[in-house]
């Protein structure tokens, strides 16, 4: 990659919808492949990891590296055209209808100075290869929850992870990204030479400039220790009850997150647990596993536990504690922050997803924030959360006419969690079309658009979850 070892530093655009013909020049300027849909691996190319979101992008460019991004970009500008990255689609939504759609995966350049805690990776590269990297340096980046989510990905939407608690948001990590901004001008971005643009960029997602690469601080972890402990679902309100307990004391190096599992009855899943539910808490913490196996050992008086599982792990094992999918997944999320879990939180939602409910969503997930994730740590839109808990609930809509059912699942969770939600969300856990308005006030809102329209005034690039007009 040209420029990463040298850091320095709207949506009123129409999506106009050219034959594959009118491409042809962007395919010649191209080391990588322009796919239309013309061709026979269109559906393929098109397809995100989400694979519920059906996409309709104008055509695909494969980049072979940043200056097929440089390339795209300028093509596009001077077309009409706009561009949305996608390096894989776990954020996909149909807001790239009509774009040409930038697969950044070719762009895997990873360069660590642990002496100086400092990574640059590029716009394709995933957690997973970014901490497996960082294995035996002792440092860790601020991975989420999932290896197959790319840096670039998660630090652009303001990012939650494992280490949240302890180090701040994944966009309070940024350094500065290098750019190609809607000019086409392949460049390095910082506090120093783009204020505006760093501050919109740490949370305002992919709606600036496409990110060729992103240099970001990593973070001392000497010793990490993971924790696993299951119960089945009928003990879902004790284990809810005692997450939320062991919160209220927990120090920011410890990260819990519950979770309640409806797991289908379907041969995919292993036998003892098909068709089964179970509530879980996993655990992160920043020290030794003896340490962790005390603070979690309260949990374990909240009913039978069927895994019981604390141990040593390292940065490269961060982001498989959750033991989320990393395959393509028909996944629907709806969530909000939550400022207080009490008893009567626990039963409202149980009342919703529990055990016996008939729901047929596939669970839903608490996560204690605060700590780092509560101060401001960096100039980002992206500012603190003064949330202590984020909830999601997801479903599986493997047929499109289960989406119906699905939908109106989710909808009915998160309003009967209303009288403990803030009705605050984060633009990393926004789904099915939700709106940037949900995370970011007006006055921020009004900022985005400024910053939104001196960088790129006609809309050549295009995010997932575009700034809203006013
Ligand atoms: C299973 C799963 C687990 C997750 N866990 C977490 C978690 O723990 N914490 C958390 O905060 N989020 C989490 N997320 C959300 C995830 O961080 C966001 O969806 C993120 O935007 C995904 O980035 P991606 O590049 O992998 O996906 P994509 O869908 O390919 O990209 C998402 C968006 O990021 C922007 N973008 C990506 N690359 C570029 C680029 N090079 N230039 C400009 N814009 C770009 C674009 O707007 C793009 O639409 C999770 C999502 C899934 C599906």
């Amino acid at each position: 990659m040209t420029l990463i070892s040298e850091p320095t530093g709207s949506q009123g655009r129409h999506a106009a919808d050219p034959a594959p013909g009118d491409l042809t020049d962007l395919a010649g300027g191209l080391t990588g492949r322009l796919v239309t849909s013309a061709d026979a691996d269109w559906d393929a190319h098109r397809m995100p990891w989400n694979v519920v979101v059906d996409q309709q992008p104008a055509a695909i460019v494969v980049a072979a590296g940043a200056d097929d991004v440089v390339t795209t970009v300028r093509y596009a500008a001077a077309h009409g055209l706009a561009v949305a990255a996608q390096p894989g689609g776990h954020g996909a939504s149909r807001a790239s209808d009509g774009t040409i759609l930038l697969r950044t995966g070719a762009l895997d350049d990873i360069w660590i100075d642990a002496d100086a805690r400092v990574a640059r990776v590029g716009a394709g590269v995933k957690w997973g290869a970014l901490q497996a990297a960082l294995d035996g340096t002792g440092l860790s980046g601020l991975v989420g929850s999932n290896p197959d989510v790319t840096v670039v990905g998660l630090c652009l939407g303001g990012g939650i992870g494992w280490l949240g608690r302890a180090f701040g948001r994944g966009s309070d990590a940024v350094r500065s990204f290098e750019v190609v901004d809607a000019e086409g001008q392949h460049r390095w971005v910082t506090d120093a030479s783009d204020p505006d643009l760093m501050w919109a960029l740490r949370g305002g997602g992919g709606d600036l400039a496409v990110v060729t690469a992103v240099e970001l601080d990593l973070f001392p972890v000497p010793e990490l220790a993971a924790a696993t402990l299951a119960f089945p679902g009928d003990a879902a309100a004790s284990v809810l009850r005692a997450f939320a307990a062991v919160t209220r004391t927990a120090p920011r190096e410890l990260t819990l997150w519950a979770n309640l599992m409806h797991l289908p009855d379907a041969p995919f899943v292993p036998e003892p647990m098909r068709g089964q539910s179970f509530a879980m808490v996993t655990a992160c913490f920043l020290g030794d596993a003896d340490a962790l196996d005390a603070l979690v050992a309260p949990l374990r008086e909240a009913g039978p536990v069927l895994r019981d599982e604390v141990r040593a792990i390292t940065p490269g094992q961060l982001g498989m504690i959750a033991e989320e999918p990393v395959d393509p997944t028909p996944a629907v999320m709806a969530g909000t922050l939550l400022h207080t879990l009490d008893d009567a939180a626990v039963d409202a939602l149980l009342a919703q997803i529990g055990v016996g409910t008939g729901t047929v969503l596939a669970g839903g997930s608490i996560r204690h924030l605060g700590g780092a994730l509560a101060e401001r740590r960096s100039s980002a839109v992206a500012g603190p959360i003064a949330e202590p808990y984020s909830f999601a609930a997801m479903g599986i809509v493997p047929v499109p006419e289960l989406a119906g059912v699905v939908d109106a699942q989710l909808d009915a969770v998160v309003a009967a969690l209303g009288p403990w939600s803030t009705g605050r969300s984060v633009l990393t856990f926004l789904d099915r079309g939700e709106s940037m308005a949900r995370c970011y006030d007006g006055p921020l809102l009004a900022r985005l658009r400024a910053v939104k329209a001196a960088v790129d005034p006609d809309g050549v690039v295009r995010s997932n979850r575009p700034i809203p007009q006013a």
